[in-house]
């Protein structure tokens, strides 16, 4: 082998088992996506595949048949397993894995059974097509318009069909029987082999990392703004959310309401039903609440059994309808939970009005709090208004 082409299959080599190592690292720590963990193991596959053109003695053709087209053939099947599971479609991962083995199987056959160079080249290409165009063309697919993991998949699928055309240069040089035995010697209708395993290793799998690593990242933001039990805000979140309400509230010189909300004798729930049956009541508050709010409108579990809401374009007279709905459903959801047999469970709500140039956030919320007391002290399950 040429200096040239091992220069090349060791920076391929490196440059994919390093893929492998990052987006492995992705999946670990996103384990509710499996997706990334299946291009990990492609990419190893692949960084192995690559490795062994380095080994001078393993030179001769059907040798190099098993160690190059075969992990290419298994490393595209795994890659495109990966992106269905990824894009929410790993209903197909079986029918892909048989696929998968049929052309390695082909593969095998066409090099020790039947062995025929032109056709076996013409049936491992053809199966590479058929893999990269799949997962190009579920790719393409994927995602909302406009969403970054949208954008990113739509260029992952452009350069697989940029591999997609080097392939089937590769046929055509394969069917003129122009195609030299790998390694063998450089230049000419063998580049085709190179550049399709350039495009996928230092674009694809740059891409896919980007796919994975940015779905991480959405998912840690997710964890950190998100209450896990209720679904709503947590307090860091509802402020990141509260700063472009405000604004924009303020710009158009809106009402702005904040609703604080507390669950009536909740200790006492958890000491008669359990703190399992407490849970189930604080979830119904995240229902009730994303059930009956707009979609401007933000909602935070702010501790305990004690949440706030931030009502933008409302007048005082909506505000407290809103609260006396939320008030009714939660009482009604909690109804539905067994546990609590004929135990009626309620929540008080508190409100403050106010406009965003009048008041601060902190200000408007304190008298909130203090109209949510006045509702806890005349008798609770009720909404009481600042005064
Ligand atoms: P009041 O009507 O005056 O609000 O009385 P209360 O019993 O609801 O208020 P208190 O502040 O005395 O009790 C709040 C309880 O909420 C105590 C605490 O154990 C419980 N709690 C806080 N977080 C959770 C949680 O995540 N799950 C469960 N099950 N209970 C929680
Ligand atoms: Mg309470
Ligand atoms: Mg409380």
């Amino acid at each position: 082998m040429q200096l040239q082409d091992t220069s090349i299959m060791f920076a391929l080599a490196m440059a994919a088992l390093i893929g492998a190592l990052i987006i492995g690292w992705a999946a670990r720590i996103n384990l509710e996506d499996q997706g990334a963990r299946y291009w990990s193991w492609a990419l190893l596959v692949l960084a192995l595949s690559f490795g062994t053109q380095l080994v001078p003695s393993w030179n001769e053709p059907t040798v190099r048949a098993v160690t190059f087209n075969v992990p290419v053939l298994i490393a595209h099947t795994l890659w495109l397993i990966g992106v269905l599971e990824f894009c929410g479609r790993s209903g197909h991962r079986r029918a892909v894995l048989l696929a998968g083995a049929a052309m390695v199987a082909a593969t095998l056959a066409l090099t020790f059974v039947w062995p025929d160079r032109p056709t076996r080249i013409a049936v491992t290409a053809l199966s590479a097509l058929a893999l990269r165009f799949t997962t190009a063309l579920v790719l393409w697919r994927h995602g909302e318009r406009g969403s970054a993991e949208h954008m990113v998949a739509r260029a992952a699928a452009l350069t697989l069909l940029l591999e997609c055309s080097v392939i089937v240069l590769h046929i055509i040089n394969g069917l003129r029987g122009v195609i030299p035995v790998v390694g063998s010697q450089s230049g000419g209708a063998a580049m085709s082999t190179w550049i399709g395993s350039l495009i996928s290793i230092l674009i694809s799998a740059p891409l896919l990392m980007l796919l994975g690593t940015s779905r991480v990242v959405a998912r840690l933001q997710q964890a950190a703004h998100e209450d896990l039990l209720t679904g709503l805000l947590n307090r860091r979140g509802f402020y990141l959310a509260m700063a472009p309400l405000w604004a924009r509230e303020d710009r158009h010189h809106r009402d702005i309401n904040v609703l604080m909300l507390d669950i009536d004798h909740f200790k006492q729930v958890n000491d008669s039903f359990g703190h399992a049956t407490g849970d189930q009541v604080l979830a119904v508050v995240g229902r009730v609440l994303r059930e009956t709010l707009r979609g401007g409108d933000i909602a935070a579990r702010w501790g305990g059994e004690e949440f706030c809401v931030l009502l933008g374009d409302a007048e005082s007279g909506g505000a407290q309808l809103i609260a006396e709905r939320i008030r009714k459903r939660f009482s009604e959801g909690c109804a539905q939970i067994a546990e609590l047999g004929s135990r009626r469970v309620t929540i008080s709500v508190g409100i403050a009005h106010g406009t965003p140039e009048a008041q601060r956030f902190e200000a408007l919320q304190e008298r909130a709090d203090e109209a949510l007391y006045e509702a806890k002290q005349s008798g609770r399950d009720r909404v009481r208004f600042a005064a």
